[in-house]
């Protein structure tokens, strides 16, 4: 990508509606970025240890002319190219995997292994296509470096650590990530899918949900097993609330509304684990995933009042705490920019690779690097579009059990599955191909 007549331009339809349009120039990118998706997939670290992941990013974007911040949030990256006057426009992708044992069997899987908190090796492998965020990101900002006569303003692109986790970009804003590049008009991403290979889409309004965790604590007198009514049994209180969570959905939700409450773990502490002894603590973890903010706070309040309920009812009452943690919002779509960079996607690849998304239960962290995050940074101006990538191969697709599309979602590995296997060469081709058109929307747009 060094030659002039290598260089990108910006892409242009063959007039056909509906036709294919190829990015110019992403042949010659795609060997480089296909060795760097390969070599994130098979070198995977979790959320807070990206350590050399961060450092292969950082390093890319800097060979392109970049300006590029390490360490930001603990191995957040911020990089930027300032192009003359013009919007501010930033890529994010997410640089963390998770604790999962691959079992894709392709020759790059994962075989790394950390050890865990015991001592006991913890498998990690890229199972939410991370890996394929960066390398699509690297390869539409190395295009966009390379292409820079067809656009103006500034370029940025954001590394961001622990999203599985939901800290990473929490932890980078309160590390004065906006303080220390230009503050972006746009926040761009986008999210791997089991859907065919190729294909994008979009939602209106809302594309994923806002969750809230709790940890419930139960508490009180703990004894012999074979003496219960000397002791006040925190575990007969903590099953007894994930027995009654469902009727927060079932009997507390208008049935249009869409709510989960999962009650994800329950384990007990203090002599709780040989069969003669009754815990003198339980510990609950409930998961809510909610499309408003308010519904959230309504949940929680839901989880509480049950769980005190049903301690309460027990003759000698276990004490109740409830603690709330990582939180986030509910990602939406911005109407406008969303709507923009949906027509470059369908003229880049026709409307037949364009679909609509159902809004999901998934969650995200995304929503504080834009506006929803303003308590954080101070700027509520600041807009985003996020897009889902579709990663499930030809071969792939027609292999999956059911005849429809919605029989073949159900049977394909999703995300944090040890088989998510995203198809290589497709999925790099339009995720760079639908960030490099959707950033040229915005930074080619004299009117924002
Ligand atoms: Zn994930
Ligand atoms: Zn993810």
């Amino acid at each position: 990508m060094t030659s002039d007549d290598e260089r990108p331009r910006t892409p242009e339809g063959s007039g056909r509606p509906g036709a294919r349009r190829v990015l110019p120039g992403l042949a010659t990118l795609l060997p480089a970025t296909t060795e760097l998706y390969l070599d994130l997939h098979s070198h995977p670290e979790l959320s807070g240890a990206e350590r050399r992941t961060a450092a292969r990013f950082a390093d890319w974007l800097a060979e392109d002319g970049f300006h590029v911040l390490r360490g930001i949030g603990g191995h957040g990256v911020a990089a930027t190219l300032s192009n003359g006057e013009g919007p501010a426009v930033l890529l994010r992708a997410e640089l963390d995997a998770l604790p999962v044992a691959e079992r894709t069997g392709v020759p790059y899987a994962s075989t790394v292994t950390v050890p865990g908190p015991d001592g006991r090796p913890v498998p990690v492998m890229h199972a939410c296509g991370h890996d394929a965020h960066l390398a699509c990101v690297a390869a539409a900002a190395r295009w966009l470096a390379a292409g820079r006569d067809s656009w103006r303003g500034t370029l940025l692109v954001v590394g961001q650590p622990a999203e599985e986790t939901l800290s990473g970009a929490v932890a980078m804003l309160e590390d004065g990530l906006y303080d220390r590049i230009t503050p972006p008009d746009v926040v761009l991403a986008q999210h791997t899918a089991s859907f065919p290979a190729g294909m994008v889409a979009h939602a209106d309004g809302r594309v994923l949900a806002g969750s809230l965790t709790l940890e419930v604590g139960f508490e009180g007198e703990g004894g012999h097993a074979a003496t219960p009514h000397l002791t006040a049994d925190p575990l007969l209180a903590a099953a007894g609330t994930v027995t009654r969570l469902s009727t927060i959905v079932a009997r507390e939700t208008d049935p249009a509304e869409r709510l989960v409450v999962s009650a994800s773990s329950l384990r007990t502490a203090d002599a709780g684990h040989t069969g003669n002894m009754i815990a003198s603590r339980a510990v609950l973890h409930v998961t809510v995933r909610a499309f408003s903010e308010a519904a959230l706070d309504r949940a929680a309040l839901a989880v509480e009042r049950i769980a005190r309920a049903e301690a309460g009812s027990a003759a000698m009452p276990p004490r109740v705490t409830v603690a709330r943690s990582s939180r986030s919002g509910v990602t939406l779509a911005d109407p406008d920019v969303t709507a923009a960079v949906r027509s470059a996607h369908v003229a880049a690849f026709g409307p037949s690779r364009v679909t609509g998304w159902p809004a999901t239960s998934a969650t995200e962290d995304f929503p504080l690097l834009t506006g929803a995050g303003a308590h954080l940074h101070g700027r509520p101006g600041i807009r985003g579009a996020y897009w889902m990538l579709g990663a499930v191969g030809p071969a792939q697709w027609a292999a999956a059990p059911g005849t429809g599309a919605a029989e073949k979602f159900r049977s394909l590995p999703g995300n944090h599955s040890p088989r998510y296997l995203p198809s290589v060469r497709l999925t790099l081709e339009t995720g760079t191909t639908a960030l490099v058109t959707a950033a040229l929307a915005r930074l080619t747009d004299r009117a924002d």
